[in-house]
């Protein structure tokens, strides 16, 4: 059943298509649940979901029930409030574990995902004289390069050798899962620790998390993820590949807003090691005793030991209105949609380049759907920033990504087939095709 959906034999390029897979969509009614922003007075084609999710339309009155409580109760809101602040983060655990695969004592939403990405480093790259190496991906996101080179120059060591990139080969886009297989191997002896991201946020590649874990552990490394662009995007199930530690954020496909509340996820195998060194705060001890205001730390035994400080309520309640939809719309169906609404994208710019001729388009995205999650990025040869301009203009919201990438986004969770097929033709007359 899945696999003939998949079947590209099986698309059309024509609205009627587009309409009938929208009307046979089991998750049609949830993009009724999201705000979509008006360009040029019009309803934007929205495919920015890996970027900035959309606003639930729930969100509102999640963050107004906070502001009453607050204006209600003040500090007794800890306690007294509909949802006490006290134990906030907690409404996460289930969602959160749901979302990554995890137990719910692995994960707890907190802090942001760069701040986060360097408590887990100073738990776990723990470098040697003789193990200090980390192999990340070529063309991380920025703020990872930055995090990995400030932490092994906080640690003594000079970034350029500390940090290892698995680049794609020459004449090529995505990244080898040999070679990042082999990359670990070739530096077994002195790695410390294995960081990739989950999905690549240039190329939409999904790397194979589960053997790049088995592969850093058997080279005696800790491996952690960047999940920003997989978190609520992909499969994940971070406890049974046995890694270590992950973090992401969740205003991408968590639809949770700017800046909001980030989450991390430490395995279980981790929580009773009290070996582990930890830059520790007042909301990663034990609640019982929390407020008890002693000088010894009372550590939690879970993920939530790694939490500093007390709950932010306004963007959690923004986070939780979006958990609920994706706990109603369920991951599996999310990634099912996903498969087929990514691969129809796919067929219509392959069908662009057909009615060209020539290859105006080009996919750096890996066309199989097991190795990316719904993105595409999309390089056109010989057009420049231009022509993202052209799109923009014509209604549509993609990004553009320094030297010469459009990334395109189709979100299961609000984006349509229709919206897809609108994609095409609109592209279509910028590109002056018949
Ligand atoms: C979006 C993104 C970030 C952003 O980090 P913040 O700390 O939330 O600003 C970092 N890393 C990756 C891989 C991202 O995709």
């Amino acid at each position: 059943m899945a696999l003939k959906m998949l079947t590209k034999m099986s698309f059309e390029k024509s609205p009627e298509y587009a309409a009938n897979a929208d009307a046979e969509d089991v998750l049609k009614d949830f993009r009724k649940k999201f705000f979509f922003p008006e360009l040029n007075g019009k309803t934007a084609l929205y495919f920015t979901g890996n970027s900035l999710g959309l606003q639930p339309v729930t969100a509102k009155d999640a963050l107004l029930t906070e502001i009453d409580d607050w204006a209600k109760f003040g500090v007794e809101g800890h306690f007294e409030a509909r949802n006490p602040w006290y134990s906030y983060h907690e409404m996460f655990s289930v969602g959160l574990s749901i979302i990554c695969g995890a137990l719910p004592t692995e994960v707890v939403a907190m802090g942001s995902l760069t701040n986060n990405l360097h408590l887990l480093m100073v738990s776990f790259y723990r470098p040697t004289k003789e193990r200090y190496k980390i192999i990340c991906e070529k063309k991380a996101f920025p703020s990872d390069v930055y995090a990995l080179h400030s932490q092994a120059r906080f640690h003594g060591f000079q970034p350029h050798e500390a940090v290892i990139e698995v680049a794609p080969r020459e004449g090529e886009t995505t990244i080898r899962h040999e070679d990042i297989l082999d990359a670990i191997h070739q530096h077994s002896n002195e790695l410390a620790l294995v960081v990739f991201g989950g999905v690549n946020y240039f190329t939409g590649q999904l790397f194979d998390m589960k053997s790049i874990t088995e592969a850093g552990h058997e080279a005696g490394a800790v491996v952690g993820f960047d999940l920003a662009h997989a978190a609520g995007n992909v499969k994940l199930e971070l406890h049974r590949w046995n890694v270590d530690f992950a973090a992401w954020c969740s205003y991408k496909y968590l639809n949770s807003g700017p800046g909001s509340v980030a989450g991390i996820f430490v395995h279980e195998k981790h929580h009773k090691n009290n070996s582990l060194p930890r830059f520790e705060g007042w909301w990663g001890t034990n609640p019982d005793t929390r407020f008890l205001m002693s000088d010894t730390f009372d550590s939690m035994e879970n993920a939530g030991a790694w939490q500093l400080s007390n709950a932010p309520v306004f963007s959690m309640a923004v986070h939780k209105a979006s958990l609920d939809i994706f706990m109603e719309a369920g991951m599996d169906r999310l990634i099912e949609k996903s498969k087929k609404l990514t691969a129809y994208l796919d067929f219509l710019v392959k069908a662009l380049n057909d009615d060209a001729g020539k290859r105006v388009i080009e996919i750096i995205t890996p066309e199989n759907s097991n190795e990316r999650g719904c993105q595409l990025s999309l390089r056109f040869p010989g057009y420049g920033k231009d022509l993202f301009h052209q799109l923009t203009k014509h209604g549509i919201i993609a990004d553009w990504r320094e030297p010469n990438v459009v990334r395109v986004a189709p979100v299961p969770l609000y984006n349509s087939f229709t919206d897809v097929y609108g994609f095409y033709t609109t592209l279509k007359s910028i590109l002056n095709l018949k």
